[in-house]
């Protein structure tokens, strides 16, 4: 199975990668993720990715699908993969189908979370996210037992820089004119399945297994 999960910043498709993996045993590439470890790593291009992501800016393409192309070359990818964050705009999918292509690959689904635009801003500005372990908590969905302190191991709850206020209005901003296009690009591929993400985790997972189940 081979996914891509669209839709702006806090529409829940974390959540729904998680749950999508697990039930068809594929890799959940994030490129957000990727970033966050090669900054940790301290490595240049982990650097240069941070910037642009602190700005709520998008990682420029050339270092973005190079960083595909190369976890795409990982042997756990043939199985299939499940895309969260990526591509990005519409120069990035013309990139992806190439790399696709190339890899002698079909796309199985494009699923498309659409969330109000205040919803998103909520959803985002109350996350914390614990220091130590990564842990995320949300101070109104999912507060944890002591205020700004990790259930599991006491770390501290921080802030994203990328998950303030400003940030999210401005990733929502960039969303809407570079990332919204890509609904289109695979729309008219006749690939994409829409989904409210406004409902209950668990009535958007039983919707898009069920779509998912009866494509294959
Ligand atoms: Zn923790």
């Amino acid at each position: 199975m081979r996914i891509i999960l669209m839709g702006p910043p806090g529409a829940g498709k974390g959540t729904e990668a998680e749950s999508l993996v697990k039930h068809y045993h594929i890799p959940h590439i994030s490129t957000g993720n990727i970033f966050r470890e090669l900054y940790k790593d301290k490595t240049t291009v982990g650097k240069i990715a941070k910037e642009f992501i602190d700005r709520g800016e998008l990682v420029p393409d050339d270092i973005t699908n190079e960083i595909v192309r190369h976890r795409l070359s990982h042997a756990d990818a043939k199985k299939g993969f499940l895309f969260d964050g990526y591509p990005r705009n519409v120069n990035q999918a013309k990139a992806f189908d190439e790399m696709l292509i190339s890899f002698g690959w079909k796309l199985d689904a494009v699923i498309n979370f659409s969330v109000p635009d205040e919803v998103i801003v909520k959803r985002i500005s109350g996350r914390r996210v614990c220091e130590v372990c990564g842990a995320v908590y949300h101070t109104e969905n999912k507060p944890p037992k002591v205020e700004n302190i990790c259930d599991v191991d006491g770390g501290m709850l921080i802030q994203r820089v990328d998950d303030m206020e400003k940030t999210v209005q401005r990733r929502l901003r960039i969303y809407n004119q570079q990332t919204a296009p890509v609904i289109g690009y695979y729309e008219e591929k006749g690939s994409i399945i829409h989904v409210d993400g406004t409902k209950s985790i668990q009535e958007v997972d039983q919707t898009i297994k069920k779509v998912l189940g009866e494509m294959n």
